[in-house]
């Protein structure tokens, strides 16, 4: 029901057009004696909130509940990290109470967002460094975020459902803080949210405590918070999930992978997994696809988490 209902707000954007504004026409309408209506006047009263990409939108659906209206900058299918933004997306942001973002995800979106109107997720969690590749030059550092625009830590926050958590929690306040006469639904359903996540976090803590392999070889390298959490080593192939890695990136990487006995290269959905593929034949592994979350999966964030914990258990050799 709610990614029918994102849906068609993507839908929207992408139009360019007008959910907004028919919602807007509608309240206009209302002022004349035909047609005025109370469920109309109660749906513009809500404030309107901006998530910039699916795992955020997940989190703001679940704390924001029906008390906001919310809208999402990243269609599905649509790798964010190379997000730019419509004349309509910037004007959402402008006149939204609140826009749910990581800095260093999205640079457009970090140009875009006003201080004191932002909430950006990474504030409210312990970051990790950001991780550097010596042979790949010209990185997305350079590249994507523009030198001034550089971050030091890794933005991948929330593949690690406890900081997931921590978020939450703090998104609550956030909404609670912008819409003060909801501020107790928004507290309760930051509650729960936060002990749904935390309840995903002791099945990863179960499920890969006892493992034969602890390295994960990504083709993306999107899961050092997940890797920092359940105590495996990540090592990714590219920091970028749109550069094919230099040749000596890949025989390094090979080179690791033997050592460490990996079994299982993974792979992802939004990119091409050729050099995955590549990678596995050459030292006789299989692929599979770990979904980083950067995209609305089939099912939500807690499925799509809990078929990357199967992945994990299967490829690592985990018995727990
Ligand atoms: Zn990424």
């Amino acid at each position: 029901m709610m990614s029918g209902f994102s849906r068609s707000r993507a839908a929207g954007l992408l139009a360019g057009a007008a959910l907004l504004t028919t919602a807007a026409c509608g309240s206009g309408a209302a002022e004349t004696p035909t047609s005025g209506s109370a469920q109309t006047s109660a749906s513009s009263a809500k404030p309107e909130v901006v998530a910039a990409f699916y795992p955020l939108q997940w989190l703001t659906e679940q704390v924001g509940g029906s008390d906001v209206q919310l809208t999402t900058l990243t269609a599905p299918g649509v790798e964010p990290h190379d997000l730019e933004l419509g004349v309509k997306q910037v004007s959402d942001i402008q006149n939204a109470a609140l826009t749910v973002y990581i800095k260093g995800v999205q640079p457009a979106v970090d140009d875009a967002v006003a201080a004191d109107k932002s909430f950006d997720a990474a504030t409210a969690v312990t970051t990790l460094a950001a991780v550097e590749h010596a042979e790949e030059e010209g990185h997305a550092g350079e590249e994507e975020h523009g030198p001034e625009e550089e971050i030091s830590y890794d933005p991948h926050i929330w593949l690690d459902p406890s900081r997931m958590a921590t978020v939450a929690t703090k998104l609550g306040e956030r909404l609670a803080a912008a819409d003060a006469a909801h501020a107790q639904a928004y507290k309760d359903r930051a509650a729960q949210t936060a002990a749904t996540l935390g309840t995903l976090d002791q099945e990863f803590t179960k499920g890969l405590t006892t493992c034969k392999a602890k390295t994960l070889v990504t083709a993306h390298e999107a899961f050092g918070y997940l890797a920092d959490r359940y105590k495996l080593k990540q090592v990714g192939i590219t920091l970028d999930p749109e550069t094919e890695p230099s040749p000596a990136r890949l025989s390094e990487v090979a080179k690791i992978a033997k050592a460490e006995g990996v079994t299982t290269i993974f792979t992802e959905a939004l990119v091409s997994p050729k050099v995955a593929e590549v990678l596995a034949s050459q030292i006789g592994a299989k692929t599979a696809v770990l979904d980083p979350l950067e995209s609305k999966p089939s099912g939500d964030y807690l499925s799509a988490m809990r078929d990357n914990l199967k992945t994990l258990q299967t490829a690592l050799g985990c018995t727990g």
